[in-house]
């Protein structure tokens, strides 16, 4: 199966894009579209991100083997693939080196893993969290793994951003509202630094997200339920909130609540 002249053009107009943003320089950046279980639409390496065409873009397996096309596939697969493997509802990430974002991520700022911007929470969901530096490899592909269930975008520490949706216009779009909050955020420390939203403000913003059908499968549970019950998850700061549907299935909130109480746990062992 190859992928139709519209996806692969749209691959292309997207690889120009991040280019043409300054998001990214010289090889960095690198995209894949989900075409089948097993089979992803992907830019190649060692080309600058202003010169992917119809003819060096190629599909890979999912274990990053090559299997249509010449150019050869790119080192940074296995995060792509952390994603794809965790999230069914996703069909394409993208990965650049957008500089605002970039500068949070090499500079340890926590100002993206707290929601500043109502609208913005209904967009991308509560937080933006950092995951910590690792080694290019399994060790990256890991960190990332540990943040994919539960968000839509992450900043990579000493990296970059990476961003991930149900289409190829979606993880753009949100890659670029990452990179729009982390200059906003820059912008507002000369005059004092963005003031976070509520925690109070934050739950009823998810549930319009849940609603409007933007984000994780768990997000949507909760737009389902006429008695949406908000859990603050512990612990503070990050106050991630979820809401969960009560009128769902008990096997699925009882889902939600054990990711969450896995997070909680992972969160206090880290400090
Ligand atoms: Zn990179």
């Amino acid at each position: 199966m190859r992928a139709g002249r519209e996806l692969r053009q749209q691959v292309i107009d997207t690889s120009r894009a991040l280019h043409a943003r300054g998001w990214v320089a010289n090889h960095d950046g690198n995209i894949t579209v989900r075409l089948a279980s097993d089979r992803f639409l992907a830019t190649p390496t060692a080309t600058s991100k202003r010169d992917v065409d119809a003819r060096n873009l190629i599909e890979v397996d999912g274990s990053g083997k090559r299997v249509s096309g010449t150019a050869r596939p790119f080192s940074e697969l296995n995060l792509h693939f952390a994603v794809h493997d965790a999230r069914d509802d996703v069909h394409a990430v993208i990965h650049a080196h957008p500089p605002y974002a970039t500068a949070l991520a090499c500079s340890g700022s926590p100002l993206l893993e707290r929601p500043f911007i109502a609208e913005a929470v209904v967009s991308i969901g509560a937080t933006i969290p950092t995951v910590p530096f690792a080694v290019p490899g399994p060790a990256a592909r890991d960190a990332l793994a540990s943040v994919v269930a539960d968000v839509d975008a992450a900043l990579m520490a000493n990296h970059g951003a990476i961003a991930w949706g149900a289409d190829l216009e979606q993880a753009y779009l949100r890659l670029e509202l990452v990179e729009h909050l982390a200059r906003i955020a820059t912008l507002a420390e000369a005059t004092g630094g963005v003031h976070p939203l509520a925690d109070s403000a934050i739950a009823p913003l998810l549930q319009k997200r849940a609603k409007s059908g933007l984000g994780k499968a768990a997000d949507k549970a909760a737009g389902g339920g006429e008695r949406a019950a908000v859990i603050a998850c512990a612990p503070a700061p990050h106050a991630d909130v979820r809401t969960v549907a009560l009128t769902k299935p008990s096997s699925e909130l009882s889902k939600v609540v054990r990711e969450e109480i896995v997070r909680a746990l992972r969160e206090h062992g880290g400090k």
